[in-house]
């Protein structure tokens, strides 16, 4: 390891002012010289304990030295610690160069100020920004902790309340505006798209006796609205003034009020100071709630369908038409929530294979049963290789294994056929039940040097759309499978077991095999 040497590392980020920021930062001290009241907060309640009228004295005696740049120096390191800033601030005016600015950085953003004199860093700032709301609260912050005071700061307003909280009237209007709330209702500060009707987050702010409502997407914009609120706050709980709640009215397409608050529930305390500690913003506060509230739902014994902001009731065939209007998907779904009786809520962008996949593990082989037989229900919601794939390719995979079921028991089954007819069965059978690609495969199998077999494949080939084999024919086989095609196409198109039983007797004649052809 290597020895450190030399002096230790500030810990604090130093930079050299520029020159808008020294000559702002002079102005201030000029301002502040001459008139030490502008960094005292006014008292608007009852504060007779407050300690500011103490503060004043030492600013008086202070200024009286304002010209004595050495007593200013002796002063910042001794008396009320706002007072040292203030001398230390001050002092600031004499100084033929200006010191290095220290920034810090808090939750509201980074700020500079002139480290000087004996006294803490938020004092330093708040005097030398005591023209920003956001900043000059910092000024009195240990106070908050130590007495429980109340501050608001807004505009050019710096308002003590004392023990009491109880934000003043401008300041609850321009800290509502600040999110977005600007249109007032009642005693309602609201954003303008409606919030009540949608989805919404709703700040009762109790000490105001107001409310700010923002809709899900506003709320969206300020990172932490609660925050935002607070700025020009200093009070010992921010989160003590509002009740938190999000709002999900729902619509009822049939009238009737079935669903009610089903998704008004209040927020965990936990998850609210995490967001008042600025450690959740709105979107996730919202979110991780409405996790909890559906998984809280599982234990609602009420059987009725939400999606997105729509309820349903209990109208499941409603519901699921909302959702697709694919056959299969609608009774799957049918079958997959026929038997669930608490509340099922989904949102409106919610593909059918993410509600499948929600109630698979309960209610899978209730969907399957609804679209293919137990028995096929039963083999595709047990086989483990399809463990992994979603729900609506098993669904689709069973579909699919119950139409070739269905193609094969229309094919008859016969006995005694010669290798011609055992040939063209091969073929037909294996394209209505496993499709074009598993006929052409027999084809490409069948090896043998028989010229009738060899005409007949030419035939299925063709019949089959495919021209790209010819080569492996004589002439006289080409010329024979395509006397044949048409007969081939015929058994392969064929629907009903007699229409293929017909069709196979026709193409084998033309073939000129003659034998029985005998079903069992
Ligand atoms: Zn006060
Ligand atoms: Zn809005």
């Amino acid at each position: 390891m290597r020895k450190r040497k030399g002096i230790p590392k500030l810990r604090i980020k130093a930079r050299i002012p520029s020159k808008t920021m020294e000559k702002d930062l002079i102005g201030k001290a000029k301002l502040l010289r001459d008139d030490p009241e502008l960094i005292i907060p006014e008292c608007v309640a009852d504060c007779g304990f407050c300690p500011f009228r103490k503060t004043r004295v030492q600013l008086e005696r202070i200024s009286r030295f304002k010209d004595d740049p050495a007593k200013l120096a002796k002063l910042a390191r001794r008396g009320d610690k706002l007072a040292r800033a203030y001398a230390a601030t001050i002092g600031l005016v004499h100084k033929e160069k200006m010191p290095y600015l220290a920034t810090a950085t808090y939750p509201g953003g980074t700020v500079a100020y002139a480290l000087r004199g004996k006294t803490t860093k938020e004092k330093l700032i708040g005097v030398q920004n005591f023209d920003s709301p956001k900043w000059r609260v910092l000024s009195v912050v240990d106070l908050v902790q130590k007495k429980g005071l109340h501050f608001y700061s807004y505009g050019d307003k710096f308002i003590c309340t004392g023990r009491i909280a109880k934000p003043p009237e401008d300041y609850v209007r321009s800290a509502s505006e600040s999110v977005g709330a600007s249109r007032m209702e009642g005693d309602s500060y609201l954003c303008p798209h409606n919030p009540l009707s949608s989805n919404h987050i709703e700040f009762d702010w109790v000490s105001s006796g107001k409310k700010v409502i923002l809709c899900d997407q506003c709320a969206g914009k300020a990172k932490n609205s609660l925050r935002k609120l607070g700025e020009g706050m200093a009070v010992p709980r921010v989160i003590d003034e509002f009740r938190i709640s999000v709002g999900r009215p729902l619509r009822d397409p049939a009238g009737s009020n079935e669903c009610g608050d089903l998704l008004n529930a209040p927020v965990d305390k936990d998850l609210l100071s995490q967001y008042s500690e600025g450690r959740l913003g709105d979107k996730e506060l919202i979110d991780k709630h409405m996790e909890e509230v559906r998984e809280r739902l599982a234990d609602v014994q009420k059987r009725v369908f939400v999606r997105g902001d729509r309820c349903f009731g209990d109208d499941l065939e409603a519901f699921v038409k909302d959702i697709s209007d694919d056959p299969t998907e609608t009774e799957s779904l049918k079958g997959l929530l026929s038997n669930v009786t608490h509340p099922v809520v989904v949102d409106s962008g919610d593909s059918v294979n993410k509600i499948l996949a929600t109630y698979w593990s309960d209610h899978g082989k209730e969907a399957l049963r609804a679209v293919v037989s137990e028995q096929l229900a039963d083999k595709f919601y047990g086989d483990g290789e399809l463990a992994g794939d979603s729900p609506i390719k098993v669904i689709r995979l069973a579909t699919q294994q119950a139409g070739l079921d269905l193609a094969s028991s229309k094919i008859p089954k016969y006995a005694g056929l010669s290798v011609y007819g055992q040939f063209a069965d091969a073929v037909a059978r294996s394209f209505k039940t496993k499709g074009q690609t598993a006929a052409v495969a027999v084809l490409d199998a069948e090896k043998s040097s028989d010229h009738r077999i060899r005409s007949m494949a030419h035939a299925f080939y063709l019949a089959l759309g495919i021209g790209t084999k010819s080569w492996k024919f004589t002439d006289e086989e080409k010329a024979y499978g395509a006397h044949l095609e048409v007969f081939a196409k015929g058994l392969l198109e064929s629907r009903s077991s007699d229409d293929h039983h017909k069709s196979l007797v026709e193409f084998l004649q033309q073939a000129g095999s003659v034998e029985e052809v005998r079903k069992i």
